[in-house]
This record gives C-alpha cells, sequence and structure tokens, in this order.
C-alpha cells in the first residue's frame, strides 16, 4: 500500500548490533520500507507510485493529496516526502545510461534542441568567478556523485540548510550529464565562466560572440516591435523610432555583456535552460542545464566530451555550433568536410541546393562502408561530421551558405528522420515545469536527470516491443540481450555480436515521442 510511517518522537525502526548491543539506522528495503529519515519511512510501494506519478507529470505533493484525500489519513509535509523520495532514489542501483536500444551508445544521427522555459531560481550574481586555474574541465562522475550524496545527507540532517553536502551552482564544478558508454571520459568540458569573463577576447572567440548575437538579432527581429521598445528602455537606451533603429541600437549595446544577458533572458524568458541531445528515436543522451543564456558552445562542448561525435548532428543554430565547434579544436577540426555543410559553398551547389536540384548521398547511413579509417564512427564507418538545420528552423538563417546545411539535400535523411522529435520531447516535459521550477537547483536537476533517465527506459521499452513484434517467431524480452555498441539484439545472435551492426533507423521506423 502507498503509506508512510511517522515516528514523530522515537525512530520507528531500528536495528541492534548483535554483537555489542549498539543501536544502528535501519536502512533495508526487504519489508518493503524506506526509511527516509530515521523516523518518516515511505513504503517502496509509495516510492515507486511517485516515480510513475512524475511520469505522467504529476507531482509528489499532488499525488499525496490524492491519496490523503483517499484514504483519509495525514500524511507528513509534502517537502518531507519529496526529500524522502528523493532520498529513495539516490540510493537505488540505478545506471543513467541514457542510451537508445536500436542507436547503442554513439548514434550516428542526433538532434539537438534547447527546453527554453525548464528553470529554478538562482541569482546570476550568487555565482562566484572560478579560480584562476580552472581550465574549463569538470568531473561528470564526481558532480553527480555529490549531487546524489546531498540528496542522501538529508536523511542524517533536520533541515537542508544544516546538510553538509548542500551543492550550489559554480563554474567550476558544474556538469552536464553523458552516460558512461558515450562519453569520452569522467572528465568534460563546461565553460561557461568564459560566457562572462570579457577580458582578453582572441579574434576567435570574437568571431564566436558575433556568432551568438546574430542569433540574438534574428531573435529580436521576431518580437513584437512594442517588445522591442521595452528591451531598449530596459537597457537605458533611446526607445524612438523604428523597428530597424531599435534593433540596431540594441545591437550596438550587446558588446556590453550585462546588457546582452538582460536582452536574452527577456527574449528566452530565464537566465537558464536545458540543453539537450536526443537520438531520433527520442531517447536522451546528454542533458546539461546552463547556468547562463545558451550559445551553441554548450551543445559543441556535449558533442566534444563524446567518445563518436555522430555523423549528422541536427540542431536550430547549425551554422554557430559548427563555427564553435571547429574553434575549440582548430588542430582536428571536428566538423567536415566543408565546415559541417553537405557540399563545398560555391555559388554553383547554392544555386542548385536552393533550386532543389543539388542531392548529396551519404550511403554509409544505410551500410557501413568499406573503407574507414580509424577514426570512422563504429556504426557507419564515416568519419564525415555534419551540422544540419532542422527543417523547422532552415528558413531562418539569412546566410545563403546554409542552404547546404538542409536536410531536405540528403537522400537517406528522407521519410523516417523527425527533426521534430524534440520539439515532442520538451512539450511534454513543460507539463513538469509547475512542479520543478519551484525547486533548489540541485533538487531540480536530480528530480529532472531522473525523470529524464525512467522516460527513456519507457521509451527503449517501447522500442524493443515493436522490435520483437517484426520479428515473426516469437520473442519475449528474455531473448533480448544487447551488443557491444549497445544495440538490442536477439539472444541466438550473440554470439556473433561483433559482427552485428544494426543501422538504427531500420530497426524502427515509429516515433515515440508523446
Ligand atoms: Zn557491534
Ligand atoms: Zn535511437
Amino acid at each position: 500500500m502507498e503509506s508512510v510511517i511517522d515516528g514523530k518522537t522515537s525512530p520507528a525502526y531500528t536495528r541492534r548490533c548483535l554483537g555489542c548491543n549498539m543501536i544502528y539506522r535501519y536502512q533495508e528495503w526487504q519489508d518493503g520500507l524506506h526509511s527516509f529519515d530515521d523516523h518518516v519511512l515511505l513504503s517502496l510501494e509509495l516510492c515507486l507510485y511517485l516515480r510513475h506519478s512524475l511520469q505522467n507529470h504529476i507531482s509528489v505533493s499532488r499525488a499525496i493529496d490524492t491519496l490523503e484525500g483517499l484514504r483519509g489519513v495525514k500524511y507528513p509535509n509534502r517537502d518531507t516526502i519529496l526529500h524522502g523520495y528523493c532520498h529513495f532514489e539516490a540510493l537505488t542501483d540505478t545506471d543513467y545510461i541514457y542510451s537508445c536500444v536500436n542507436c547503442g551508445y554513439h548514434p550516428p544521427e542526433v538532434i539537438m534542441d534547447l527546453h527554453k522555459k525548464g528553470v529554478f531560481s538562482m541569482s546570476v550574481s550568487d555565482l562566484k568567478e572560478p579560480p584562476p586555474e580552472f581550465r574549463g574541465e569538470v568531473d561528470i562522475e564526481d558532480f553527480w556523485k555529490s549531487v546524489n550524496l546531498e540528496m542522501i545527507g538529508r536523511g542524517f540532517v533536520p533541515s537542508q540548510t544544516k546538510n553538509p553536502f548542500a551543492v550550489q551552482p559554480s563554474y567550476s564544478r558544474w556538469a552536464p550529464w553523458i552516460g558512461h558508454k558515450t562519453r569520452m571520459d569522467h572528465t568534460v568540458l563546461n565553460t561557461e565562466f568564459a560566457k562572462v569573463t570579457t577580458a582578453k577576447v582572441t579574434s576567435a572567440e570574437a568571431q564566436m560572440m558575433n556568432v551568438s548575437e546574430d542569433r540574438l538579432v534574428d531573435e529580436l527581429m521576431k518580437q513584437k516591435v512594442g517588445v522591442v521598445r521595452k528591451l531598449c528602455k530596459a537597457c537605458n537606451i533611446d526607445s524612438k523610432g523604428s523597428r530597424m533603429d531599435l534593433i540596431s541600437r540594441l545591437r550596438a549595446e550587446m558588446q556590453n555583456r550585462q546588457s546582452y544577458d538582460k536582452m536574452f533572458q527577456k527574449i528566452w524568458g530565464a537566465s537558464g535552460v536545458w540543453s539537450v541531445i536526443l537520438c531520433p528515436h527520442g531517447v536522451v543522451y546528454s542533458i546539461k542545464f546552463n547556468l547562463r543564456a545558451e550559445s551553441p558552445r554548450d551543445f559543441a562542448h556535449l558533442l566534444l566530451s563524446w567518445k563518436h561525435i555522430p555523423n549528422v548532428s541536427i540542431y536550430d543554430f547549425a551554422r554557430g555550433l559548427a563555427t564553435h565547434g571547429n574553434l575549440r579544436v582548430p588542430t582536428d577540426i571536428p566538423f567536415h568536410p566543408h565546415e559541417g555543410r553537405l557540399a563545398e559553398p560555391t555559388p554553383e551547389s547554392i544555386s542548385s541546393a536552393k533550386q532543389g536540384k543539388l542531392k548529396v548521398s551519404l550511403p554509409w547511413l544505410f551500410e557501413k562502408t568499406d573503407n574507414s579509417s580509424s577514426k570512422g564512427h563504429p556504426i557507419t564507418g564515416s568519419s564525415e561530421h555534419y551540422v544540419l538545420y532542422d527543417k523547422l528552423h532552415e528558413s531562418n538563417t539569412k546566410d545563403p551558405q546554409d542552404v547546404l546545411r538542409r536536410i531536405s539535400l540528403v537522400p537517406e535523411l528522407q521519410g523516417w528522420l523527425n527533426s521534430q522529435i524534440a520539439e515532442q520531447f520538451f512539450a511534454s516535459l513543460r507539463k513538469n515545469n509547475y512542479f520543478l521550477n519551484n525547486m533548489a537547483p540541485s533538487t531540480h536537476i536530480f528530480i529532472m536527470c531522473n525523470i529524464v533517465h525512467h522516460k527513456n527506459t519507457s521509451t527503449n521499452q517501447k522500442l524493443l516491443e515493436v522490435q520483437l513484434q517484426r520479428g515473426h517467431r516469437p520473442h519475449g524480452l528474455e531473448n533480448i540481450t544487447l551488443s557491444d555498441l549497445g544495440q538490442a539484439i536477439l539472444a541466438q545472435q550473440a554470439s556473433d555480436r561483433e559482427t552485428v551492426q544494426h543501422h538504427p533507423h531500420q530497426l524502427n521506423q515509429k516515433d515515440f515521442g508523446d
């Protein structure tokens, strides 16, 4: 039953050592109970009920309100139960693998997007500058262990303010999540502090800043003139004149980082957003909560932390991503050929693409290429990395060369690739904003990471069911195992698992966004 035992005065359950009679904490699960703080115990069924409620966008407090009404008994305060639930999740042996059973650990195609409205309350001025020796590298294991430890620590202290393990947002430790099979190492890039430092801007960084400004200007152009005027007032600049006058004044003002942030916040609503990378089936591979306004830098750094960069990355600001990625590693340019465009940007190719005549076939997306180099992707064998626009945003860009970044140029990407899968995923996540956005930063990211993991698990379950239905012989889930690349295969194929490589889209044509 979904119940809570509240032993207010004395510990409800204890354990006594048979050797020395010492009393110690009850932290077992065989009795079907999860002890939070030695006083409040949640039944395991309640914990699972809350897990499923969260998957259905029902907050812990609403789920408990429902049970309280149904059972006619008083439950402890909602924050205690939320912390108890986090404590339970932190103590479960969950591998946050973040990998799709069709694509495996290294998907050849990914879609990147921003979850813009997922925010927590945090003042940017609370963020301390990183120490001077900080090189923009953070330890992913270390950071998420510390978040887990905070959740566990809550079971031992009377209030969160007394929790010695509390994690505060900081530039030098804050890390994204990337599954351990997908990432290169436990050290990953996070250079968000560079979004604030203005000193020593190299020409490469200046170029990058211009790219981010272009994007902000793109967004400004879409706003109503009233919004633009208000923004001018907020930045203390002349708010008279035409829309273009206002925008060009704002553009000049963007050189000032404070104004830039202000504009960004007004346009995108908050100082932080989630950067998310998904496979075409809607399984999340990487998430990062940005402490500062997003830039293509965040996605570039996520991808550069992967063991194998996908052959095709789809993003609504493709040019910015390619530019930033290539600036970051100039000695071994990640996005090539043609800076991740599908053809060399000659006047001929551009005009032929505009007329819909240009087709660029990438046959290795369907069948692994024979002449794969050591740098080739394990599934496709190709070492080419393209950055393309999603269909919705391909017409937004003003750079004529960007026509060479259209998905429609590649026959192999037609018919099955749903570049809107990210939008669908976010539509589902937005239903959680009413409770996620009121949480403290560390609780917010812990719960978010957890919800996404369980959502991935259920997407994978559906993908497996479709795979099983496709086989003509009856198979059960027990016949399925994972190949070395993390792709689901039938157990009898497992003996030659080294040689089996599926092409993710051939396994499954259905989309599972909700
Ligand atoms: Zn003892
Ligand atoms: Zn997939």
